[in-house]
């Protein structure tokens, strides 16, 4: 069994680990760190939960530990690429947190905030910078930074940069670069053009891969709740009476639709923050901060907001809405599966988001349990006092209009854009993945991979994820509907 004492990491360094509480590396830790350790450039393919953020950094802050060089002014000695600000602010933070006993600088810049203060902080140079592509080339054509000192680059979540539009300026950042470096790449997924985007950044690079998409699924505990688009909200609402749905992340598939939930559990007196794309900087953190520390237990967010976002012990996912690339099911439940847990995912599923289930069970290759509608349901508001759901029989919240208004220029890293909608010829569940993105079931047999249990994260001693299951209450709401049901399966260890 590999130890992070077998890799040669600087004692400051493994002396930080401890503090975190690693006991082992993850498989993607223990395949990558030896390569870039080296200097050897690295292609991973590897999703957010599977510890790579301390792949690229343990190699990364011990090289720039046994090379000390002094600071160039607007200038940085690594460079991480990450396409979403809240995801370059933890990639940040665990740099800071790997490297605290190192005297190396960390800075993050990001769009949607102001730039002078991020000036200031690069005016003397810092070792390690974390980006998003956008703001970095603003930094770049205001004469603020320049980029020929770096010696490492990292491009992470290579995938969600594309989809996000990302690819001019990744296009164009390669060539402000020196070509002297050592380049790390990482993708959750590696269809052909994410290969051949790798292809332009990687010097024969080291391969490496672990966790296939739908493997993830395996960890989670799920089932399907048939229900109509306007009884979703009275359904969350109900199970949200249920006390040992501690910490939960609710995903709708728009922006409009994540603050209309908020909206109807604030009136239902439930407290819950939205996260999306629209929001504040101050907001954003807002609602972070307080899922983090538990004064806000219900977290809704879109796919784009909520990925790379690293909140420790979430217990439940909740699908308000299926999302029609399934792909991102897997993504969002594995949210409540961080390096190596397990979780509870629950999807509410209309008539039209049905064949979005089939082709989600499909990817993952399993049959997701069906749960009965809580006995004693309220029924559905009528529509003088409906909270502005669809009724039965209209197209359920998911049209493009209610989804990529408000993009900032410059494909921004808060836009809400995400995977374009997949054309399904007319019915919801059937066509094409689009992009001519593989799925990840199309990719793993092209790779050759199996889903095996070896390959999963494992559980360092960091602190237990979900609760215990407490012998509670029936979980009887007030109008008397049962939802004490959510205990049938047990939490799987
Ligand atoms: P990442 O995939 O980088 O987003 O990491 C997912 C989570 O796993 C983060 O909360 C890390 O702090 C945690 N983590 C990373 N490496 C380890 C490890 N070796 N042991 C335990 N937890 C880890």
């Amino acid at each position: 069994m590999t130890l992070f004492t077998d890799f040669g990491l600087a004692q400051p360094i493994l002396k930080a680990l401890a503090a975190e509480g690693y006991e082992k590396p993850t498989p993607i830790q223990a395949q990558t760190i030896p390569y870039a350790m080296e200097g050897r450039d690295v292609c991973g393919i590897a999703q957010t939960g599977t510890g790579k953020t301390a792949a690229f950094a343990l190699p990364i802050l011990h090289r720039l530990s046994q090379n000390p060089k002094p600071r160039q002014r607007k200038s940085a000695r690594v460079l991480v690429l990450s396409p979403t600000r809240e995801l370059s602010g933890q990639i940040a933070d665990s740099f800071k947190a790997y490297g605290r006993n190192l005297k190396l600088t960390t800075t993050v810049v990001f769009g949607g905030v102001t730039i002078s203060r991020q000036e200031k902080e690069l005016a003397n140079g810092v070792d390690v910078l974390v980006a998003t592509p956008g703001r970095l080339l603003d930094l770049v054509d205001r004469k603020s930074l320049t980029l020929r000192d770096i010696e490492i680059l990292v491009l992470d979540e290579a995938d969600q940069m594309l989809d996000l539009g990302f690819i001019h300026a990744l296009k164009r950042i390669v060539t402000l670069l020196p070509k002297e470096r050592q380049s790390l790449f990482f993708s959750a997924t590696m269809p052909k053009t994410i290969s051949t985007l790798a292809d332009s950044f990687l010097r024969d690079p080291a391969h490496v891969a672990v966790t296939p998409v739908a493997t993830t699924a395996e960890r989670v505990e799920q089932s399907v709740i048939f229900v109509p688009t306007n009884r979703k909200q009275v359904l969350l609402e109900t199970l949200l009476r249920d006390p040992s749905i501690d910490r939960v992340l609710v995903f709708t598939r728009t922006k409009h639709g994540a603050d209309k939930v908020v909206r109807g559990l604030d009136k239902a007196g439930i407290v819950g923050a939205a996260i999306h794309g629209n929001k504040s900087q101050p907001q954003r953190e807002r609602a972070l901060s307080g899922f983090r520390d538990g004064s806000c237990r219900v977290l809704v967010a879109t796919d784009i907001a909520a990925r790379g976002i690293d909140v420790e012990g979430v217990t439940h996912v909740i699908n308000y809405d299926l999302p029609n690339v399934p792909e991102s099911y897997v993504h969002r439940i594995g949210r409540t599966a961080r390096a190596g847990a397990t979780g509870l995912a629950i999807s509410f599923c209309n008539d039209e988001e049905k064949a979005y289930l089939k082709d989600i069970e499909k990817l993952t290759r399993l049959k997701v349990p069906v749960m009965p509608l809580p006995e004693g349901l309220p029924a559905a508001p009528a529509p003088s006092e409906h909270r502005g759901e669809p009724q039965r029989g209209r197209p359920a919240p998911h049209s493009r209009g209610h989804q990529g208004h408000g993009q900032p220029r410059n494909a921004d890293p808060n836009a809400e854009k995400g995977p374009k909608r997949r054309r399904r010829g007319g019915k919801p569940g059937g066509g094409q993945p689009q992009g001519g993105h593989p799925s990840a079931n199309q990719q793993r047999h092209s790779q050759g991979q199996k889903p095996a249990q070896g390959q999963r994260p494992q559980q360092g001693s960091r602190p237990a994820q979900a609760k215990s299951a407490p012998s509670r209450p029936e979980g009887r709401r007030g109008d008397g509907a049962q939802v004490a049901w959510l205990e049938k399966s047990p939490r799987r260890r």
